[in-house]
């Protein structure tokens, strides 16, 4: 993927059977041929393995900032007046 695979998205070189395309191939990511399995990541199945991913992701996601106060709560005290 040329701008990386952000997370949360399918790769585009896993093929229907989950297989990598690029294995074994020159082309695969530095990150990819380093990874190395272990069983808590592989859990017994692909379901166990997704929500491994899941949690990794979501553990080290960039933090978001606070969301920004709507306008309604930025007026203070309500004026009596019907809104428009
Ligand atoms: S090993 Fe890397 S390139 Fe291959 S399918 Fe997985 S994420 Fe994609």
């Amino acid at each position: 993927m040329p701008m990386g695979k952000p997370a949360g998205v399918r790769c585009v070189q896993l093929d229907e059977a989950q297989r990598c395309r690029l294995f074994g191939q020159t082309g695969r990511p530095a990150v990819c041929v380093q990874l190395k399995p272990a069983a808590d990541m592989c859990g017994d199945n692909a379901a166990q393995a997704e929500a491994w991913l899941a949690r990794l992701e979501h553990a080290t996601a960039p933090l978001r900032p606070p969301p920004t106060p709507s306008p309604q709560a930025t007026r203070g005290p309500a004026s009596g007046r019907a809104m428009p």
